[in-house]
């Protein structure tokens, strides 16, 4: 099946679940998919179809009908998988095909029930199974992550802020292939806590389902597991090996048309199926092998499954058919999609040694702990038999990490025991003074102080050191599981038996193209007439193939052209929605408003969207706003040179730095005089305009409050100055 040594094909099976109780209630139509286990066939009959009409045939890697067990796909298409991943590999799954047919009960099961487990969680036991039983020289460090893609967005699903996070960036490195940035991963130690991580990530995901519109099946669900094994390899250090798993529940990949949506509904559907029909490009120009460029660009689910499909990967890819004749146009373009995949090679390795292993990291920070935790214990215990009068050296080294802990507490005891006792010493001392006494005591309770803050630190160091070691997995731990001998032999038999199964099949199948090319061989004609029969038999045969294979060739082209006419609906709305924008852009934008926005655009293509360019390089932003000019200083604004002389030599006021014109309100306090209406004088006349004297006791009104709008001049201001000056006193006798 492989091209060469390195390069292998990626598997495709094939699962079709039982008719569920609607489809049953539909009529007695009954299941278009029949399967062929031994040979790994598929069957579809046509419901439309007449009698005459030859069914179509596909042939697959394996297939599991509607009484398979969980257990079955497991055992013989994913355990060898994870065996690899375990082993170093990059391992990949996904599950593919129309909403409804067993994606997610393929991928997750019905979670509580042991038989019914999905690929995911069977895929936890295995893993950690695997570490439990493995030799005690070897280290892991086990680390999950999960995400989806929802409308080309990728979310992250362990991020405790969800709903309202950031969408994520896919970031390439030459060394991991893409990756996510600031995805969540968290260490896992145990089964229990790794299935924890799910649990928290499929809620996240369920939450979605209620809140956003069947959520579920529109977005594609990735668990990510990262096994590092450390290893002493045969130069006598230590190698590590990474395999990268890769579970993927995808969206349904049912046509959109068939959902009935029009107008944005379409655009979003566009966009959501926009990573499967670039999956289904990417397919199809891997298993064309003649096209040189593979669109792994064009969508966040292909980018991140670039390694999978055509790259440094194992991969299986598992169909989900649903045996309905409702759905038989969904189910045969499944089935083509599936049997196109199964030409794509891919070039798996071993990941030795990367760069960006953390498992090299945390045996360096672990060893960095150890030697600071070693010490502070060493010092610890030297101080200790300083103060016992012992000699240190010698034993050193043979103690083990129990009895040096146990040394150092003892030290601490001692050494406060003395502290305590050197205090009451000097309480009880009649002949010091009480100054000294209070000097000493207080030196020595800061001594305890040291000590105790000495013990403090020494023990945070030991938690610190002791959770970081517990990260890592040691194999050879489960002693219960060694003595469960029996169990392990009855998984080895069923690897064994799967195993047989599939290399069985792989030979029928083989045997079955053979026996086609062959016959001719061994066929001697007696006569004429029995040659003739031959021939026609042969050639009805062959007449059916080329039947089929037009068929086949009709039914391509009639999906070709539903697929266009598809795009060229979604097109047409775009454009439409294209010219709205530009005549308002043309009509209601001043062009030189717009031509300073789009100088400020530019496409980023990592995210894939136009962005805004800051108006002022943002470096020298902050120095701008926070600098002041030197001429500045000491004066309200910058000033020359020049003009700090001018102000020096006169009070030239061209050349002040400060205002020039005083802007103090006149507040002259107000008079009071009872206003006499009885006196000669003209009543519009106010009595202090002529400066007259006013009746004792009288109120008057300032005359910057009733002036005549004639008496505003500065000489007027002046003379109404000097009137109030000689008023007041009089109001105030
Ligand atoms: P998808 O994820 O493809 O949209 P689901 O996995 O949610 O579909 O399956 C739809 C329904 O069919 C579920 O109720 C599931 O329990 C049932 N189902 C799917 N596959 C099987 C199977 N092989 N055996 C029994 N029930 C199945
Ligand atoms: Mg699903």
């Amino acid at each position: 099946m492989s091209k060469n040594k390195s390069s292998e094909s990626v598997k495709v099976v094939v699962r079709c679940r039982p008719l569920n109780r609607r489809e049953e209630s539909n009529g007695p139509a009954g299941s278009i998919v029949k399967m062929d286990i031994r040979l790994g066939q598929v069957i579809l009959r046509n419901p439309r179809a007449t009698a005459s009409e030859p069914q179509k045939t596909f042939t697959f890697d394996a297939v599991y009908d509607a009484n398979s067990k969980q257990r079955d796909l497991y055992d013989e298409s994913v355990r060898p998988l994870i065996d690899s991943v375990l082993a170093g590999f990059n391992g990949t799954i996904f599950a593919y095909g129309q909403t409804g047919t067993g994606k997610t009960y393929t991928m997750m099961g019905a979670w509580m029930d042991p038989e019914k487990r999905g690929v995911i969680p069977n895929a936890f036991d295995h893993i950690f199974t695997h570490i439990s039983r493995s030799q005690s020289d070897r280290q892991y460090l086990v680390r999950a992550s999960y995400l989806e893609i929802y409308l080309e967005e990728v979310r992250d699903l362990l991020d405790p802020n969800h709903g309202n996070a950031r969408a994520l960036e896919l970031r390439e490195n030459p060394d991991s292939g893409v990756y996510v940035r600031d995805l969540t991963s968290c260490v896992c130690k145990s089964i229990k806590e790794i299935e924890e991580v799910m649990n928290v990530g499929n809620q996240a995901r369920a939450v979605g389902a209620t809140d956003m519109n069947e959520h579920s099946s529109r977005s594609h669900a990735l668990f990510l597991i990262t096994v590092e094994c450390s290893q002493p390899g045969p130069d006598g250090r230590k190698h590590i090996r990474v395999g990268r798993l890769n579970l993927v529940d995808l969206a349904g990949s049912e046509r959109q048309a068939k959902t009935g949506v029009q107008g944005e509904r379409l655009k979003e559907a566009a966009k959501i199926n926009l990573s499967l029909s670039a999956l289904g490009n990417v397919i199809s120009a891997l298993a064309d092998g003649r096209s040189s460029h593979v669109p792994y660009r064009d969508s966040k689910l292909t980018r991140l499954l670039q390694d999978s499909l055509g790259g440094n990967a194992k991969t299986v890819m598992v169909a989900t058919l649903g045996p309905s004749p409702q759905h038989y146009d969904e189910t045969l373009t499944t089935l083509r999609y599936a049997n196109r995949a199964k030409n794509i090679q891919n070039q798996p390795r071993v990941n030795e040694d990367p760069k960006d292993a953390l498992l090299r990291e945390f045996q360096m920070e672990i060893a960095r702990l150890r030697a600071q935790l070693h010490h502070r214990k060493w010092r610890s215990k030297q101080k200790k038999e300083q103060v016992d009068g012992e000699d240190w050296e010698g034993d050193g080294d043979e103690e083990t990490d129990g009895e040096e802990e146990k040394a150092v507490e003892e030290y601490v005891k001692l050494e406060e025991q003395r502290l305590e006792r050197e205090k009451q010493d000097i309480r009880e001392d009649q002949f010091m003074l009480a100054d000294e006494k209070q000097r000493l005591l207080g030196e020595k309770e800061r001594m305890m102080g040291d000590l105790r803050k000495e013990q403090e630190a020494t023990e945070q160091l030991t938690a610190k050191y002791k959770a970081m070691e517990s990260k890592l997995l040691v194999g050879g731990k489960n002693i219960m599981d060694h003595t469960n001998e029996q169990q392990k032999m009855l998984e080895m038999k069923r690897h064994e038996i799967a195993e047989q199964s599939s290399s069985e099949r792989e030979i029928q199948q083989q045997m079955l193209v053979q026996d086609e090319e062959t016959v001719e061989l061994r066929e001697t004609f007696t006569s004429l007439q029995q040659e003739v029969e031959a021939k026609t038999k042969k050639l009805k045969k062959l007449y059916a193939k080329l039947q089929c294979i037009k068929a086949e060739i009709q039914d391509v082209n009639d999906e070709h052209v539903r697929s266009r006419q598809e795009l060229e609906q979604t097109q047409n709305e775009l454009t439409r929605e294209l010219k709205f924008k530009y005549l308002i852009i043309e009509n209601f934008i001043p062009p030189e408003e717009k031509n300073k926005i789009m100088s400020r655009l530019n496409f980023d293509t990592e995210e894939d969207q136009w962005k805004f360019q800051p108006l002022v390089p943002a470096e020298s932003k902050s120095s701008q706003m926070k600098k002041r000019p030197a001429s500045a200083v000491g004066y309200k604004r910058p000033i020359s040179q020049y003009a700090r002389v001018a102000i020096a030599m006169g009070p030239h006021s061209r050349y002040r730095a400060e205002n020039i014109m005083f802007l103090e309100l006149d507040m002259t306090p107000p008079n009071t005089a009872s206003l006499d209406r009885s006196t000669d004088s003209e009543p519009n006349q106010s009595p202090s305009l002529d400066g007259s004297p006013t009746k004792e006791g009288g109120v008057r009104k300032s005359r910057s409050w009733c002036q005549t709008p004639k008496s505003i001049t500065s000489s007027s201001s002046n003379v109404s100055l000097a009137a109030c000056h000689t008023a007041t006193p009089m109001t105030a006798q």
